[in-house]
């Protein structure tokens, strides 16, 4: 009999896993505590439309073109993908707007028409930004860190400085543009990382050439079309894909793991690997004893934002809308603070908002339109059904002044989403949507380890883990958790 390996979590952390541990010959189960697979990138089906729940920007595409080269495939065998174009509309409120398109030279005007100087700063920081990423591809996203002397290594400490591990990005972006519309587009990206610009480190500005360079792209059946190509992919293999099999303990024996009680039954396995939330795993599935982390590492950590969901369909087209929309407030620090220091509802939010049907017509019946509204809040709120009511129609009447688009009207579908849903649906610490903030402190060797102290042959892959949160980074995470386990145990 071969080793047998068992993922919990089938989102794209445990999809991406456990195809990894296939290839290496491992005889793979997957337990999926929900009814679909994908984990956050799930769908939600509702009277002809079909809203992609979570991620909704596939960014870094040569992440998932390496991914499926791993498996001599290609990724376009599993699902197609569209380039957007504009990549994003920005809002800035009293009906000023601007679009970031995939030409560069459009993108350098508009930074040109924000202030004198402002194209060539955009070229100038864009190089910064190319380098880092490249720099960061090559010697730290694919490198695990076991302990602190590898994070500390030859690059960082000849390059650290110019790297900007150090200094603080929005600071940093300051040194090339001032004005606060073309800053804001240097620095929203921070929020898909769970992080305050003015707590992320500078080396994030990678995330500009992420955006500008690599381009944005929309898989042809949305995100979660995505992740049933990777579980395409895991069945091709032979993983076994269970779902509805919520794990309630992970069985130990002389401190090593040695499966799974689920719902559905018990699961025998010679290596486990969790893509469950970080802090469920370790807190609810294993005993104090065979924990890596305290209670009070867990509250120490800075949990990354929650998030307000408003799925709509839209019984009329949406004229002032594109694929995607952001809305960045004039004094975006306050909307941060309520997020980061003084958690509470924002009162005049930034919000993203979708219209996948711009490029998917087929997510909504004929004529209509499907919009995912969404704005990032503090982890823990008080959640009730009436503050959610409340504050949806709140937020109706601020989409409304920011965008002149009228949400509240032609309601067809409406569905509301946020803490208790994340903690109910994926067991997330505090309701939050990201895991881990990405400030320096939970970056690289800070972020939560790969493999459990206590229990050897259990493995962690996910957002929670190095090198962090988004669908790119998640694979990078299973790909080294697949090579040390192989490294550990052999083929
Ligand atoms: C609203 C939203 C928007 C986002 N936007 C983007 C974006 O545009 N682009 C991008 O790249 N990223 C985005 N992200 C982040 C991205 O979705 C995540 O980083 C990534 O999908 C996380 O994958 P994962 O496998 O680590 O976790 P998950 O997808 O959460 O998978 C973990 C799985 O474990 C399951 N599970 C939990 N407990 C148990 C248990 N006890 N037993 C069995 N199963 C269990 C859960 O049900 C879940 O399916 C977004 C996230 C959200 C929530």
């Amino acid at each position: 009999m071969g080793k047998t390996a068992l993922v919990i979590g089938g989102g794209f952390g445990g999809l991406s896993a456990a195809a990894l541990l296939a290839r290496d010959g491992w005889g793979v189960t997957l337990v999926e505590k929900n009814d679909q697979l994908g984990g956050r990138a799930r769908y939600w089906h509702k009277d002809g439309f079909t809203f992609d729940m979570g991620p909704s920007w596939y960014l870094m595409p040569e992440v998932f073109e390496r991914y499926f080269s791993l498996f001599g495939k290609k990724r376009s065998s599993y699902f197609d993908l569209s380039p957007l174009d504009p990549y994003y509309k920005v809002f800035y409120g009293e009906g000023e707007t601007a679009e970031l398109t995939p030409r560069f030279e459009e993108n350098k005007e508009l930074f040109e028409s924000f202030e004198k100087g402002g194209g060539a700063a955009l070229q100038e920081y864009m190089e910064q930004s190319t380098y880092k990423y490249e720099v960061a591809m090559e010697d730290f996203l694919y490198r695990d860190y076991k302990h602190i002397g590898q994070f500390f290594n030859r690059r960082l400490m000849t390059e650290g400085l110019r790297l900007g591990v150090l200094n603080k990005l929005d600071h940093f972006v300051s040194g090339y543009v001032s004005d606060r519309r073309a800053k804001q587009i240097l620095e929203y990206a921070m929020v898909f990382l769970g992080t305050d610009p003015a707590q992320a480190p500078a080396i994030y500005s990678i995330m500009s050439h992420v955006d500008l360079k690599l381009g944005v792209f929309f898989p042809q059946k949305g995100m979660a079309g995505a992740a049933e190509g990777f579980a395409q992919l895991c069945r091709e293999l032979g993983v076994e894909l269970v779902t509805n099999a919520e794990v309630k303990r992970i069985l130990t024996k002389d401190g090593k793991a040695v499966g799974v009680e689920t719902a559905k039954g018990t699961y025998e396995a010679d290596v486990i690997i969790s893509s469950a939330d970080y802090e469920h795993t370790e807190s609810t599935l294993l005993e104090k004893v065979e924990r890596t982390y305290t209670d009070s590492y867990w509250k120490k950590r800075v949990v990354a934002p929650s998030m307000f969901i408003a799925y709509l369909g839209i019984g009329r087209k949406l004229k002032n809308l594109e694929h995607h929309n952001l809305y960045f407030a004039k004094e975006w620090g306050g909307h941060f603070d309520t997020i980061f220091k003084n958690p509470a509802w924002p009162d005049s939010p930034c919000f993203y908002l979708s219209c996948i049907t711009k490029t998917d017509p087929t997510s909504a019946p004929q004529g209509c339109e499907n919009v995912f509204l969404l704005v990032p809040v503090a982890p823990g709120l008080a959640d009730t059904d009436e503050q959610r009511e409340e504050y949806f129609l709140h937020l109706v009447e601020h989409v409304k002044e920011v965008t002149g688009e009228d949400l509240g009207k032609d309601i067809l579908v409406k569905r509301l989403y946020t803490h208790r849903d994340f903690i109910q649906d994926y067991h997330a610490y505090q309701g939050t949507a990201l895991g881990l903030s990405h400030t320096l402190m939970q970056t690289a060797v800070f972020r939560p380890r790969h493999q459990s102290k206590q229990v050897k042959n259990l493995y962690y892959t996910g957002q929670y883990t190095h090198p962090g949160v988004g669908v790119p980074m998640v694979l990078i995470a299973s790909e080294l958790i697949a090579k040390d386990i192989q490294e550990t145990y052999g083929r």
